[in-house]
């Protein structure tokens, strides 16, 4: 099979390709000059039936990659200390993983190279908690996503998260694609996707301005919206309360293994000892699960743009909706829902995501062809939408596998290293079913480490939901400025958001403090006019909040000072 597969390749792209068979992959090796190429080639060798996952290490002819981003700090912080778990990767898996584990009478450190969580895709995506409908097949994606997001409403609710279930429309400009939603719901009935129908003039009568064209539309009422990086800082949150250490700027630069263990983890503060180390880095996790000598997949990076609204724009759709693909377009991409229009839980209209593979994993710039293409096809679907309205716009990149499915297993080579990779879209439904499983996994890895695993008595999965002045009604926003005036100091005014909810913002149990970590806590910035006012009055309050010049306020990352200190105050010294 091998064989043909390479000769086929051979026909079609003109190069040789080395292929080398190990028990648990095919490895490729050559060189081609096409990115997409190299992509499609890797896909050419994935084979469902047997075990063996690609590793493509077909390099791009003249190509040389960026630098991986790594904190510019180093010290000994972290330096010989011991933990029962380290989980590599603070974004909504490693997160809802440290918040599982953080049940266990055991200590758990976290450690992301980034300023905050949610860092990489788990800060830059629609926020959808999908059904799983356009799932075919056997794979774990369909398994966790829809466990996941039967679990949403519940977890939700404990970390304190707005979460809205209001369904999904998928419109059908044809009537023939009646037909292939009826296959859908027979589909719907058989993965136990609940509440999916087919709508015909009504759907009309909800978004008038599909009316010209609407020939019907399937519902799919199980999906959902939440703030992805919202739910991600619940999680840890939560699992801070929990006793979950986090260490931020901390980037895991190698590992030391002997047999079948890994027996040291080196960051760029220190060398740390863990029994058990889960490895949840997103689209670097191919590269981690290297440091472990256990590459078995390849991360083929997939970037996605979205396009965010203006809230109080006119003619706006006030329903989830996208349009049918034609079978056509199905077979041509295969592996994207294909993006749509996506009402976030804060009200805003979401638009896309595209779909690029890209050599750059950390790669998340948006191009204009990528904001035109995405504006252009949910204008298709929805007519009014105007560019006037756009904005922000923001790029993520997906961690695929060239199986398009996800990792989630003990290694069978390193007996204390559990890999939770590929997790691609719809990796934020799936997250909180995912996590409970990898608990299970770390448990016996745990045990099998000699670690005698017990559950705490005191465990407190509830977390108390940080105060949204906009959201309550008068006779509580004055019980709660009565309390605390700053309450009543409005200083974001796009988004109404009050002097002491930035001060709740800046004085988490994480110890983020920066102007991006308020912006995503509590909304200051993400308005019209994206933080022109309020920018100022956030930093000088990180500056009170936490004692500290000016100057040190830091938009996210280190490095990212945002001013030489106040010149106002400079001058009147002077004076
Ligand atoms: C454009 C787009 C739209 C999407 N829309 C949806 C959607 O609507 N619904 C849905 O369910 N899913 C969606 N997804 C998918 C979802 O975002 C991902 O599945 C999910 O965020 C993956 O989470 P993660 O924790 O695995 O990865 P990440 O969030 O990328 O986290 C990995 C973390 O590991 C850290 N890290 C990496 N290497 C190291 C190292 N060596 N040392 C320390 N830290 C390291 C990174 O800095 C990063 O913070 C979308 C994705 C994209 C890109």
């Amino acid at each position: 099979m091998i064989t043909s597969i390479v000769k086929k390749v051979k026909k079609k792209y003109n190069v040789d390709i080395d292929v080398t068979l190990t028990d648990r992959s095919v490895i490729l090796k050559g060189e081609m000059s096409d990115w997409k190429d190299i992509v499609d080639v890797g896909k050419m060798f994935v084979d469902k039936k047997s075990n063996r996952r690609v590793v493509n290490d077909i390099v791009l002819k003249g190509y040389v990659p960026s630098k991986e981003y790594l904190p510019d700090i180093r010290d000994d912080s972290l330096q010989d200390t011991r933990w029962n778990v380290v989980v590599i990767g603070a974004g909504i898996i490693g997160c809802s993983v440290a918040r599982e584990l953080s049940q266990l009478n055991a200590s758990v450190l976290v450690v992301e190279k980034h300023s905050d969580v949610a860092h990489g895709a788990s800060g830059a995506n629609d926020g959808m908690v999908h059904a799983g409908i356009d799932l075919k097949g056997k794979s774990l994606k369909l398994h966790y996503v829809v466990r996941g997001n039967a679990m949403y409403g519940k977890v939700c609710e404990q970390l304190g998260v707005d979460f809205r279930r209001d369904g999904q429309y998928v419109i059908f400009k044809d009537r023939l694609m009646r037909f292939l939603a009826k296959s859908m719901l027979v589909r719907a009935r058989k993965h136990n996707i609940p509440s999916v129908t087919i709508i015909g003039k009504e759907m009309a009568r909800l978004e008038p301005a599909v009316a010209s064209y609407c020939k019907g539309a399937l519902r799919i009422g199980s999906t959902g919206a939440v703030s992805p990086y919202k739910l991600t800082i619940a999680y840890a949150e939560n699992a801070c309360t929990n006793g979950v250490k986090f260490s931020f700027d901390t980037a895991v630069q190698s590992m030391v293994r002997v047999g079948r263990r890994v027996t040291a983890v080196v960051t760029n503060r220190g060398t740390l000892f863990a029994d058990v180390v889960i490895n949840c880095a997103g689209v670097f996790a191919d590269k981690v699960a290297e440091m472990a000598q256990d590459r078995y997949f390849s991360i083929h990076p997939r970037k996605g743009t979205d396009l965010l609204l203006d809230k109080n724009a006119p003619d706006l759709p006030q329903h989830a909706i996208s349009l049918s693909p034609t079978l056509k377009g199905m077979r041509a991409n295969k592996n994207t829902k294909g993006g749509g229009i996506v009402i976030t839980v804060d009200g805003n209209v979401l638009l896309g995501p595209d779909a690029i593979e890209t050599p750059e994993r950390e790669d998340v710039s948006t191009t204009q062809q990528s904001v035109d293409n995405v504006f252009n096809k949910q204008k298709l679907c929805f007519p009014p939408l105007q560019k006037s309205s756009v904005i922000a716009y923001f790029s993520g990149v997906r961690a695929s596998t060239y199986e398009e499915d996800f990792i989630i297993e003990r290694s069978g080579e390193v007996d204390n290293l559990i890999h939770v990779a590929g997790i691609q879209s719809p990796g934020l439904t799936a997250a909180p079913a995912i996590a409970l499983d990898v608990k299970e996994m770390a448990v016996s890895a745990l045990k099998d480490s000699g670690v005698d695993v017990t559950y705490k008595q005191n465990w407190q999965p509830v977390r108390k939901p940080p105060v949204c002045i906009r959201q309550l009604d008068r006779q509580t926003q004055q019980k709660y400025i009565s309390q605390n005036p700053d309450y009543g100091t409005i200083v974001c005014r796009c988004e109404e958001v009050s002097l002491g909810e930035i001060k709740d913002a800046v004085n988490n149990n994480l110890g983020v403090a920066t102007v991006d970590g308020v912006k995503r806590r509590v909304r200051a910035g993400m308005g019209r006019c994206q933080g022109g006012f309020c920018m100022p009055v956030v930093m000088k309050t990180i500056a009170q909040c936490k004692k500290t010049d000016i100057s040190q306020v830091r938009k996210g990352d280190i490095g990212s000072n945002l001013c030489y200190g106040e010149i106002k105050d400079k001058y009147r010294r002077e004076e």
